[in-house]
Formats: C-alpha cells, structure tokens, sequence
C-alpha cells in the first residue's frame, strides 16, 4: 500500500472541502481499500465518510424512498420501511455478497464504484432513480457510463439516491457462487414511468434491455420476458460464463425477476 493522508469530516461541507488533487472519498472501502492494498490506486489523500450522519439515513415518502450515501447494505436491506416500500429493493441489498460486506458496504459506494457485476446499479436504472450529488441530480438513465465508469466529476459527492416507487418490482441475479456478485442480474419494474428493465454483469455497463422492455409492455408475464432472444454482441466472456450463455441468461433472470414481481396468489 503507498502512503497516504487521512481526513475524518464531521459534515458534507467540510468532505467538500478538504477535497483535493487526487484525493478520494473514503466509504466502506469494500472496494477502494482493496484497490489500494494491491497497488492499483495511489490516493494521496483518504476523506473518510463515516463520520457523517446526514449521509447515512432513510426516508419514504408516498412517491419515492430516499435512501443516504452512506447507508449500509445491511441497513437497506433491515429497513422494514423500505420493505414496505420496494420490497425488492430491500432484497437486492440483502442478497449482496455475505454479512462483512453487507455491514460496511454502501449505496454511494457501490453507485459510484460502477462495477458492472454490482447489484445497485441495477436498481437505479430499473427503478429510474436519482442520484444527488453536492451540486446536481443525475438520472440514473444518464450516470452510467462506461466499465467502472459515471457521470461524476473529481471530488463530486454522492449525497442520496431517490428511487420512485413503482407498482410492481423484482430482483434476480445468477450469480457468482463465491463472490455473489451477479453474472447476469436482471431489475424489472411496472410504474407510472412505464416497464424497465435493467441488466448488470452482462456487458461492461449495466443496461436496459429495450426489446424485453417492449415485450413486457405487451404482456407482463415471465413467458414474455423469456420469449425474448438477445445477441451476444458486447457481453462479457470469461471463465465463468461465455457470451452467448450471458445472453441467454438475460432473459431467463428477467423473465425469473417478473415472476418475482408478480403477485404470489395470482391463478
Ligand atoms: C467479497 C465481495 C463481494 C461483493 N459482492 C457483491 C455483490 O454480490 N453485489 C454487489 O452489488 N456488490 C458486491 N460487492 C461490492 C460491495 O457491496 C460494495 O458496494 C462495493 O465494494 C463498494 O464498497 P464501499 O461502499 O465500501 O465503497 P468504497 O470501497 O469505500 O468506495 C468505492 C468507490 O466509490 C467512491 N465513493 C464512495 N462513496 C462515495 C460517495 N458518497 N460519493 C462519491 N464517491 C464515493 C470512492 O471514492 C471509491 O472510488 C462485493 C464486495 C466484496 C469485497
């Protein structure tokens, strides 16, 4: 590990400020702890997160859940509030790799990380949620951009996530037996914004996979998600799973994540 200064801030406006260079925000380090143990990042300066309560709290309104930066996974996924409110979002962050992870792991974090296997990612684009940072809001359709890559600028703070509350949504992810991250993971919803559905650890950024989208308006049924047959063009290939089987896993995860969706006494 290369040497570095650190920063523990009391507030969002003090974060702010002791930002700079190529200094980096400091949250749960699930990631950026590890990059720096390794040597793949240098960070002259640590501003640690932890320290700020206002980053680190949920809120739901009849429209939509409010959820911190630095809320836990643990945290999100204990909420019976945000059970209440999206169940599969609460679901989505219990099902993230093993407790340690859940109990230091945030939304912020995650979000800002952009790993294509990540599961919040695929929450935000199926949910059409907002990302707010310390000086804009960013829908998810636009912060995406690229393998590990957002909208954000260099020393830009996420400081809360609203996800919409939608009428129907599910989860389902395929995934890693060891880490468990998602191979492929598929996020659908039905709300007043109409059908989404997102996809992470297909491709090197989280998606919406248009054509299923279009079916499920049709019809919202697993069998619609399922008849749908997507190219292998752009999906990942490795040890794990080849492309045209993380093609096919598209829509058998989406067609899995409508039947989660759907109510449970249904003929
Ligand atoms: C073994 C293991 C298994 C995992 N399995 C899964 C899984 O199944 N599903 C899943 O979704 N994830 C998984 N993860 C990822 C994990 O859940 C974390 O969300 C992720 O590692 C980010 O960690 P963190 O929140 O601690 O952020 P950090 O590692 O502290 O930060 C990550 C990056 O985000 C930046 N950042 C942090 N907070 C903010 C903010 N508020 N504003 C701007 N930038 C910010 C940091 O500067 C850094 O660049 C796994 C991680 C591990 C180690």
């Amino acid at each position: 590990m290369y040497a570095f200064d650190y920063q523990r801030p009391g507030t969002t406006g003090e974060a702010l400020a002791a930002f700079s260079g190529d200094a980096n925000f400091l949250a749960g380090g699930q990631s950026l702890v590890q990059a720096m143990k390794l040597r793949m990042a240098n960070v002259p300066l640590l501003i640690d997160l932890g320290g700020i309560p206002e980053l680190r709290a949920i809120s739901v309104t009849a429209d939509a859940v409010a959820i911190g930066a630095m809320t836990r996974h643990a945290e999100v996924a204990h909420s019976a509030e945000v059970q209440a409110a999206i169940p599969a979002l609460a679901g989505l962050a219990g099902g993230i790799a093993d407790p340690m992870v859940r109990n230091m792991g945030t939304l912020g974090g995650s979000l800002a990380n952009a790993d294509p296997a990540a599961c919040y990612p695929a929450a935000a684009l199926g949910l059409g949620a907002t990302i707010r940072t310390d000086r804009r809001s960013i829908p998810a359709d636009d912060f995406f951009v690229g393998l590990y890559q957002t909208l954000l600028e260099p020393g830009e703070l996420i400081v809360s996530v609203s996800f919409p509350r939608v009428e129907r949504a599910g989860y389902v992810k395929f995934k890693h037996p060891a880490s468990r991250f998602a191979v492929v993971g598929a996020f659908v919803s039905k709300g007043r914004g109409g059908i989404r559905v997102a996809i992470n650890g297909a491709k090197a950024c989280v998606f919406r996979a248009t054509e299923i989208e279009r079916a499920l308006a049709k019809d919202f049924t697993p069998q619609a998600a399922a008849s749908v047959e997507l190219g292998s063009e752009d999906m990942f290939s490795d040890m794990f799973a080849g492309a045209e089987y993380r093609a096919a896993l598209v829509s058998v995860m989406a067609s899995r994540a409508v039947e989660q969706a759907l109510p449970q006494d249904r003929p």
